[in-house]
C-alpha cells in the first residue's frame, strides 16, 4: 500500500459493482424519457467515475465537461469559479450531473443553479461518494454510490494536490501526509 494511505475504504471491485448498479438504475429511470440525458461531469475528479458509469448505461447518452474550482488542499474555500465551461448548450435538456464527491454541497448547489439558469429542463445528480456529515448547504444527490465518514479520501479520481487520482480504489490519506 502507498505510504501516505491510512487504509483502503472502497476497493476496485466494490466500486465497479456499484457503478454497474447505478448504471442499470439510471437506464431504467431515463429509458422512457423523450431524450436521453446529457451527462455533465465535473473535472477532474469525476472522470474515472464517469468512465466506469457510462459502460453500464444502456441509452444513447452524450457527455460534456465543466471545470469549476472551490477547493485548495484539504480545505473548502469560498467562491466557485468556472475554469472551463461546457462545449454544448444545455437548453431544454435533461442533465445528469456527475460528481466525484459531495462534501459541503456548495459546488453542487452552485453548479445546479448555473445549469438551470442556462435553461436545462431538469438537473439530477449522481455522485460516487457522499459525506453527509460535512454538509453546510441543504442539497442532496439523487443517486449516490457510497456514503462515507468525514475523512479525507483520495483515489478513483480524487486527489491531494493533483496526486493519487490514478489509484483504482478510494483510500483515506494519512493526516501526516497533508498536515
Ligand atoms: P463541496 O463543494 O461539496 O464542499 O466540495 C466538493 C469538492 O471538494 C469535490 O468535488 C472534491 O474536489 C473536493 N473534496 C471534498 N471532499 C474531498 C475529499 O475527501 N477528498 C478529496 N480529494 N477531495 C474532496
Amino acid at each position: 500500500m502507498h505510504p501516505c494511505l491510512e487504509k483502503i475504504l472502497l476497493n476496485e471491485d466494490e466500486i465497479v459493482a456499484r457503478c454497474k448498479e447505478l448504471g442499470q438504475q439510471l437506464t431504467e429511470e431515463y429509458k422512457h424519457n423523450e431524450q436521453p440525458p446529457l451527462l455533465v461531469a465535473l473535472l477532474k475528479g469525476s472522470v474515472p467515475f464517469l468512465a466506469e458509469l457510462i459502460k453500464h448505461i444502456d441509452l444513447d447518452i452524450q457527455f460534456d465537461f465543466m471545470d469549476v474550482s472551490s477547493y485548495e488542499g484539504t480545505e473548502s474555500i469560498g467562491d466557485i469559479k468556472i475554469i472551463k465551461d461546457l462545449d454544448c448548450s444545455v437548453k431544454n435538456l435533461d442533465i445528469l450531473l456527475v460528481e466525484d464527491i459531495v462534501d459541503t454541497g456548495r459546488t453542487l448547489k452552485t453548479v445546479k443553479t448555473m445549469l438551470k439558469n442556462k435553461g436545462a429542463k431538469t438537473v439530477r445528480v449522481v455522485t460516487l461518494l457522499d459525506k453527509p456529515d460535512r454538509r453546510v448547504v441543504d442539497i442532496e444527490a439523487d443517486y449516490t454510490g457510497f456514503e462515507i465518514p468525514n475523512e479525507f479520501v483520495v483515489g478513483f479520481g480524487l486527489d491531494f494536490n493533483q496526486k493519487y487520482r490514478n489509484f483504482p480504489f478510494v483510500g483515506v490519506l494519512k493526516e501526516e501526509c497533508y498536515k
